[in-house]
């Protein structure tokens, strides 16, 4: 192991001599302290290190120890409900340790080695297993089965197998390979977080992940295994979208790394998850959930690795065949930790002081998202949808955190300040934001939600984009400028922008929509506009029409429990019928 000293300490980098014998991206232990840090770059005998604790009061002449490994996180039973910070340190453990926020150079490992998990085999002695086969499974939580697999390099045949209560260090497994060596394997495997874990074959995403947020699901579905950013300025509601994401989308498992932003919100997630029950198994939230956090008042490097922390973890379960989200908020704050590190070494600047690197690291996360056919003999699929908030100073995208996520991303949710202004939430703008995977994924909710859905869909859309028209003519000559019926459909938008669009987060029922209720509110929304224009053609009268009494039902329906669809069809019969009694008004 090489074993140098530092020379000079600048924030989080300091830069060790006598490290000719070190690795780039090797592990190092710095000073008696023993501070974990990471080789970013190395010339001749000296070492630049990004170490991920305070270096206050570190001096020259301290020690520094390459540990001869890259940065890895360790991947076994005990994930789920734990909160790590970036270089997967358990934050709950350290904590009850130490009664405090981390201190420096504490050891924990990420995994409990006292907590028992009960190992049921799936393999016997004298079975041939490869790269990810699973050779037993463990109840991680109630929801989640933990499968322990081979690990990617070793395959071979079962010598012995084990059945019990075990650590997760112990032995469970041992494999005899081609060449006569063995393998002992633990429940829990290593991997190094910069370099994706394998699979056998990426696949195009085709399904949706449902998230219950109207204006996603509707407008600008993500595909299960899809990425897709929310860029917006401050207090537009980027967390609140993630958080609702990784409450109520449909995955099996929840990464959710919060990068860099106030403590508080990390406070938040830790708050409300245990309390919030999953719509599918009723369950508590954190039963699927990972959380990391490297909020503001943490140190800036450890914030870089945050994010690969996240997705090694994302990847893991994917491997086990899960359907996987990782949300990162914000991934703005990431590329500034990114900066501030570059900065230090001396590297010439790119666009705004960013480091030429910056597109393609945030390509490296994105990238390793995707629908995948695992590893393992039984061909199982896996996936990892990826969200990323991105915070662009003032708002303005044209920056390049912002423009180098849009070129990778498939979907971009853009929240809007104005939208936020006057509280219509989720801020999402609807004539910026897209999703790519629409057409790919049409044919799915025809044949999942309804036969009409893709074309529900267009006619909304159709109408806010005529919205828009008609607001430019309305500010040039004034709202009398327009016909009956343009005034009808800009009543209609308003009916899809605040009965539908519009979904408080923070209501018991309307935070979550599932896609059957969604098809009977668009349904609905648009048979006003559809029979109003009718009715208008027979005669009707535009005012007792926009007054009609059934809109304060159509108003409401957000609020109907899932358990109450049949509602539904009540509110649109009363609608036909008031709508016909009109018409038979003016007839008479
Ligand atoms: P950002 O992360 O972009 O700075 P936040 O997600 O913290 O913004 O949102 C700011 C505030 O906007 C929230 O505290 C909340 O009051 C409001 N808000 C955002 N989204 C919603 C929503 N879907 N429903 C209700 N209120 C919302
Ligand atoms: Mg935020």
């Amino acid at each position: 192991m090489a074993k140098g000293s530092i020379i000079k300490v600048a924030g989080p980098l300091i830069v060790a001599g006598g490290m000719q014998d070190a690795r780039m991206f090797d592990v190092v232990r710095v000073s008696n302290s023993r501070l974990v840090g990471e080789i970013i770059e190395l010339r001749g005998d000296k070492a630049s290190i990004q170490v991920y604790e305070e270096t206050a009061g570190l001096g020259p002449g301290e020690p520094v120890e390459s540990t001869g490994a890259p940065l890895s996180v360790e991947l076994g039973p005990g994930l789920i409900e734990s909160i790590f910070d970036g270089i997967q340190r358990p934050l709950t453990t350290i904590y009850e340790k130490t009664g405090d926020r981390i201190k420096r150079g504490v050891e924990v490992p990420s995994l409990s080695r006292e907590r028992l998990w009960d190992f049921v085999p799936k393999v016997s002695e004298g079975d041939v297993v490869g790269p990810g086969d699973v050779i037993g499974t463990v109840r991680e939580t109630v929801v989640v089965e933990h499968r322990i697999m081979v690990p990617p390099t070793v395959s071979g045949t079962v010598v012995s197998i084990e059945q019990g209560e075990y650590p997760v260090d112990k032995v469970v497994c041992v494999i005899k390979d081609e060449q006569g060596n063995e393998h002992q394997l633990q429940m829990f495997q290593r991997w190094p977080v910069r370099q994706g874990r394998p699979y056998r074959e990426k696949l195009a995403p085709k399904q949706p992940m449902v998230t219950g947020q109207r204006v996603i699901d509707t407008f600008f579905p993500i595909a299960s295994g899809g990425v897709a950013a929310v860029p917006g300025p401050f207090g537009s509601g980027k967390t609140v979208v993630q958080h609702q994401l990784a409450k109520w989308a449909d995955a099996d498992i929840i990464v959710y790394v919060g990068c860099g932003e106030r403590g508080n919100e990390m406070t938040d997630v830790l708050m409300e998850f245990p309390e919030l029950h999953d719509p599918r198994t009723g369950e508590s939230l954190m039963k699927r959930t990972v959380l990391i956090a490297n909020t503001s008042d943490m140190p800036v490097a450890a914030r870089e690795a945050s994010i690969y922390t996240g997705i090694t973890i994302a990847e893991y379960y994917r491997d086990m065949g899960y359907k996987v989200a990782i949300m990162a908020d914000s991934t703005s704050r990431w590329a500034e930790a990114l900066r501030e590190m570059s900065g230090r070494l001396e590297e010439m600047p790119g666009e705004e002081g960013y480091p030429a690197y910056l597109s393609s690291r945030i390509a490296e996360f994105y990238e390793r998202a995707g629908v995948v056919n695992c590893l393992g003999s039984d061909s199982r699929l896996g996936s990892i949808s990826a969200i990323g908030a991105v915070s662009p100073p003032g708002g303005d995208i044209s920056e390049p955190v912002s423009q180098a996520t849009l070129r990778i991303v498939k979907v971009f949710w853009g929240l809007s300040a104005q939208l936020a202004y006057s509280r219509h939430f989720p801020a999402i703008d609807w004539l910026q934001s897209y999703s790519l995977y629409v057409s790919s994924m049409s044919e799915w909710f025809d044949e999942n939600v309804g036969a009409d859905w893709n074309v529900l869909r267009q006619k909304a859309m159709d109408i806010l984009q005529r919205e828009s028209e008609l607001n430019e003519i309305v500010r040039l000559v004034g709202i009398d400028a327009l016909s009956r019926e343009d005034r009808l459909t800009m009543e209609a938008a308003r009916s899809i922008r605040e009965d539908y669009l519009h979904q408080n987060a923070f209501d018991d029922v309307d935070t979550y929509t599932s896609l059957e209720k969604q098809h009977l509110m668009l349904n609905l929304v648009l048979q006003y506009d559809k029979l109003g224009h009718q009715a208008l053609k027979d005669g009707a009268s535009l005012n007792v029409l926009l007054s009609l009494p059934v809109r304060d039902q159509i108003a409401r329906a957000k609020y109907i429990e899932e358990k109450d669809l049949q509602q539904f069809e009540q509110i649109e019969k009363e609608l036909s019928e008031q709508m016909a009694q009109l018409t038979q008004e003016e007839g008479r």
